[in-house]
């Protein structure tokens, strides 16, 4: 069965896509089967991975509110180890049509059940809000990766993410944990106050990964050209991070 991974933080442009995106890419490119979710109205996974929404007929949405089920809106021939389930601006909308759903936190989860043998890895890109989507992704996966900006305010909005999942494990998922909380855009010019990271390692005892994420512009240059990192600029500071990344998460799981 897949490991399924969201990639949450309901603070807005901290990596959730950019670490979804090149972690997923090195996974497969290490060797496993990867799907990932794009579940954020904004699509930029999608447009980062090249895929226009407007030439698609369905994506996620139509998923998560038809019968259609996931296989009709996965991009990826089969034999190819990356695939990707798009996601549009009509993604927007869900939230409304799901209120009035059956097993409304559950949509993604059920739509991921159906499909986890045919993966080793399910990515979730999640969109910045801790809203009826992101409850879907957090119950839709069983591990959490937590992006988190090396910044002075990087702290700001964690424990009400905490207190989400705390409730999600109360009530609807209890299997949920942290896999690990990154550190993205680091910058060593712009030192991150001791106070902060001495914060954050209280927060998450035992769980920052070791790979940290530099801010590198090849990173954020490789979605205008519509591919991961990996197929941009391999030999970037930033690649050499996603890849490392997407090994100590492999690694992680192996020593399971
Ligand atoms: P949102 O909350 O809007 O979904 P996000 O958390 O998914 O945002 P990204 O879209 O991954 O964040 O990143 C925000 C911006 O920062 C993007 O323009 C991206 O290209 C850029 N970026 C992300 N990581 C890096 C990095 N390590 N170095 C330089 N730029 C980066
Ligand atoms: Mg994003």
């Amino acid at each position: 069965m897949g490991k399924i991974i969201a990639i949450v933080n309901q603070k807005g442009g901290v990596g959730k896509t950019t670490t979804a995106v090149n972690v997923a890419s090195y996974v497969a490119f290490l060797g496993k089967k990867v799907l990932l979710v794009d579940m954020d109205p904004q699509a930029n996974a999608t447009a980062g991975l090249g895929i226009n929404h407007k030439d698609l007929s369905q994506g996620i949405y139509e998923a998560l509110i038809s019968e259609c089920g996931l296989p009709a809106i996965i991009i990826g021939e089969e034999h190819e180890r990356f695939h990707l389930a798009p996601s549009s601006p009509s993604l927007a909308g869900a939230h409304i049509d799901l209120v009035s759903m059956d097993r409304r936190e559950f949509r993604l989860f059920d739509l991921l059940a159906s499909i986890q043998n045919k993966y080793d890895y399910i990515l979730i890109d999640c969109p910045p809000s801790l809203g009826l989507l992101t409850i879907n992704c957090l119950v839709g996966a069983s591990e959490l990766i937590i992006p988190v900006q090396a910044e002075y305010y990087a702290l700001e909005g964690l424990s009400s993410l905490l207190e989400t999942i705390a409730l999600i494990q109360t009530n609807l998922k209890q299997e949920l944990s942290i896999l690990g909380v990154v550190i993205t855009m680091y910058d060593k010019r712009i030192a991150l106050s001791d106070v902060v990271l001495r914060e954050l390692y209280q927060y998450f005892p035992g769980k920052i990964f070791k790979s940290v994420i530099p801010r590198n512009v090849r990173l954020a240059e490789a979605p205008s050209y519509g591919v991961p990192i990996l197929n941009y600029d391999a030999g970037s500071k930033g690649a050499k991070a996603y890849e490392r990344l997407a090994r100590e998460i492999l690694d992680i799981h192996k020593s399971l």
